[in-house]
């Protein structure tokens, strides 16, 4: 099978930017599928929220591309084996020495893209779609651009075949990545993403925040927040 140019998989974990990758999908590619990764996360409450956030957002507008398959993949053996962080351990999160949050895997975006590619190339989807961004200051080295372009090369290389590595939200930050999705999908589509995706480290879905449901502390909920905030009400912080 050739890899289809324009047939996406999107990394889709439940979260924002990839509730917000998901739409951008459907809008620019003809055929759609997503996959996920259990990787021995302390709150199932983001994989639970994978399939009906898919299904609204599939639902809010007969979207350009056709969404197929989800596929769940479990690697928490692996992941759990490289050693305890605070995602995967009822630990603190903390900064560690070298700046990044604990909750940090080293490495695992490259993972998640190796696995993804892999199942691309067997699916015949040419283009990996993918919510790394290098705005929000997280210092997450695998999410940087120069690291993507890296891994598009060596995947291509590896699977002897081209493939894409499409990253919509990398110069956005989550007020921008709101924006984007009111550009896509309309108030509608924010709306979906607001409620039905799930940002929050403490997997806490009892409150619902202006900015969605979350514990309001940790720092993917601090995030959220203030890019919301920075969305609704543009002139009242500084970009
Ligand atoms: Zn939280």
């Amino acid at each position: 099978m050739i890899s289809d140019t324009a047939a996406a998989l999107v990394l889709f974990s439940g979260g924002q930017d990839s509730a917000t990758c998901l739409a951008y999908a459907l809008d620019r590619y003809d055929r759609v599928e997503t996959i996920g990764f259990f990787y021995g996360q302390r709150h199932a409450v983001e994989l639970d929220c994978r399939e009906p956030l898919r299904a609204a957002i599939a639902r809010e507008r007969p979207w350009r591309g056709e969404l197929g398959a989800d596929h769940l993949l479990d690697i928490a053996g692996a992941l759990t084996a490289l050693g305890e962080t605070a995602m995967t351990s009822a630990i603190q999160i903390t900064t560690t020495e070298a700046g990044l949050p604990n909750t940090f895997v080293p490495g695992r975006n490259l993972l998640f893209l190796t696995y993804a590619a892999a199942l691309a190339y067997r699916r015949g989807l040419g283009v990996l779609v993918g919510g790394m961004c290098e705005t929000d200051y997280s210092g997450y080295p695998d999410c940087r651009r120069s690291t993507m372009a890296a891994m598009q090369a060596a995947l291509a290389l590896g699977l002897d075949r081209p493939i894409t590595i499409d990253t919509p939200l990398m110069d956005r930050d989550k007020a921008a990545t709101w924006r984007l999705a009111e550009a896509l999908g309309g108030r509608e589509l924010v709306e979906i993403v607001r409620v039905a995706s799930h940002s929050c480290y403490k997997g806490e879905r009892d409150v619902l925040h202006d900015w969605g449901y979350g514990c309001g502390d940790c720092p993917a909920c601090a995030l959220r927040a203030s890019g919301w905030f920075r969305y609704v009400a543009p002139g009242n912080m500084d970009e």
